[in-house]
């Protein structure tokens, strides 16, 4: 059953009593409000029902003097169901006005919710722009475990980093990974400065009253926790794959030689992380290095990956990996994070195994032994928990959802070999190209793919309450 088409024939018999009890000519649509949350099992408020964004224009003003932030945010979307209101997840700053379609429209906002209501109710179907002028000073986001994310002001400079739902503190948007949607992104800040987002930089433009914009244009689609800005005096240094992937990196000057050893392999590492995972799936790479100390963790964020100082070669090879899983392949829920972070940490492992590191099997080995020699987190509480069913939301990023998540793929490597395992690989990461998924749909496509039974994976490594050891 397609719910869509259900809903649309409600909003046209409605529209039809309508204009026969009337003598009404207009086109008349009743709609009803749009979900304020998808039910997310760990964050239930976080994206909003009805309608799916097709396109986010950002024009965000910034100065890193006084850390004010001038945002407009023009959202594309279609709308699901008759709508005669939805919900955005915005977090702070002030909003200043909101048009649908051209007309100005009320809106209310409780916590995180953004209401807003149309002058005219919207029709199942319909594409429709809503335009959002906001400003004022981000406060970041503070999650279940601790961690802080968002719009986060830096010494001499900002960054966004939004896993899983710190974009709302500066962008007003359909925040789930589940609603991707194509970006452009302009900021304009003091000149001097960079500015850094994903994908491409269109144009460079002096905006004549001491300042610069940058246009970055991201035409796949982008979970809106991957989108990122950075300002600051970045070095930055453009180059390309040997397949012709353009990168574009800005790297702190203080980080620059540290980083040099680890992104100067980059190219090389995304031409060997194509050839297992299947072509690169965006049209730029790069990364964003800040100031050591600027954030507590790196972030994968879309065609180019924020690190907190100079990387080493296995974190640039991590978040590269997440390029194919977590960023073109998105997880369906935030209780899918093993899908991201296990595929990752695995590739780590994969490349440690063909460079002269350990083999996958010595690495899964030694974590059943708690031997740190070959990997140090051997003797984490890795297995805490099963990474398919972290117990709450301050558990998506906990040990067992990256090195027990490596495990599992691990264990099916062991039950089919080398040759159906690299299949699986490169297939999986073709057949939810620029999608999403969910665990059930990992274990259903492996078994399809390798045409194994492999219950027993799942049932103690992937979901099992008790050690693999
Ligand atoms: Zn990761």
């Amino acid at each position: 059953m397609d719910t869509r088409t259900l809903s649309r024939l409600a909003g046209l018999a409605s529209a039809v009593v309508l204009l026969a009890g009337t003598g009404c000519t207009a086109d008349t649509v009743q709609g009803r409000p749009g979900a304020s949350g998808l039910r997310d099992a760990y964050f239930p408020k976080a994206g909003n029902g009805g309608y799916q964004v097709e396109h986010y224009g950002l024009e965000l003003g910034y100065d890193p003097a006084d850390g004010v932030l001038h945002g407009r945010a023009v959202i594309t979307a279609r709308a699901e169901q008759g709508l005669s209101s939805f919900n955005l997840d915005f977090s702070g700053l002030k909003v200043e006005r909101i048009a649908v379609q051209g007309t100005g429209a009320r809106f209310n906002r409780t916590g995180t919710e953004l209401t807003v209501r149309p002058a005219d109710d919207l029709a199942a179907g319909e594409v429709f722009r809503t335009e959002v002028v906001y400003s004022g000073r981000p406060k970041p986001h503070e999650d279940p475990d601790g961690s802080t994310e968002g719009w986060i002001r830096l010494d001499g400079g900002a960054v966004a980093v939004g896993e899983p739902v710190g974009s709302m503190t500066w962008f007003p948007g359909n925040h789930h990974p589940s609603d991707k949607a194509a970006y452009d992104v302009v900021l304009t800040v003091p000149k001097g400065y960079e500015a850094v987002s994903n994908g491409r930089l269109r144009s460079r433009t002096d905006t004549g009253d001491g300042r610069t914009a940058f246009a970055w244009h991201s035409p796949e689609p982008v979970a809106s926790y991957l989108v990122t800005a950075a300002v600051g005096r970045f070095t930055v240094t453009e180059g390309r794959t040997p397949s012709g992937v353009p990168l574009y990196s800005a790297v702190d000057p203080g980080e620059e030689a540290g980083s040099a050893p680890a992104l100067g392999r980059l190219a090389e590492m995304t031409e060997w992380a194509a050839a297992r995972f299947g072509p690169y799936p965006f049209s730029a790479g790069g990364a964003i290095v800040l100031p050591s100390g600027s954030l507590e963790y790196a972030l994968e964020t879309q065609t180019r990956p924020v690190f907190p100082g100079a990387p080493t070669e296995d974190l640039v090879l991590h978040e590269l990996a997440h390029q194919w899983f977590g960023n073109s392949v998105s997880p369906a829920s935030w209780k899918d994070m093993w899908l991201n972070e296990g595929f990752a940490t695995y590739a780590e492992w994969l490349w440690a195994e063909e460079h002269g590191g350990p083999t996958a099997e010595q690495r899964f080995e030694a974590f059943l032994a708690g031997d740190t020699a070959v990997d140090p987190a051997a003797d984490s509480d890795w297995d805490a928990f099963a990474p398919a069913s972290p117990p709450g939301p301050e558990d998506i990023s906990g040990n067992p959802v990256y090195h027990r998540g490596a495990m599992v793929l691990h264990r099916i490597r062991q039950e089919a070999g080398d040759a159906a395992f690299s299949a699986l690989l490169r297939g999986w990461a073709a057949e939810r190209r620029h999608g999403n998924a969910s665990t059930a749909d990992f274990t259903a496509y492996a078994e399809k793919q390798t045409g194994l039974d492999l219950r027993r994976v799942w049932d103690v490594c992937l979901y099992g309450k008790d050690s693999p050891r």
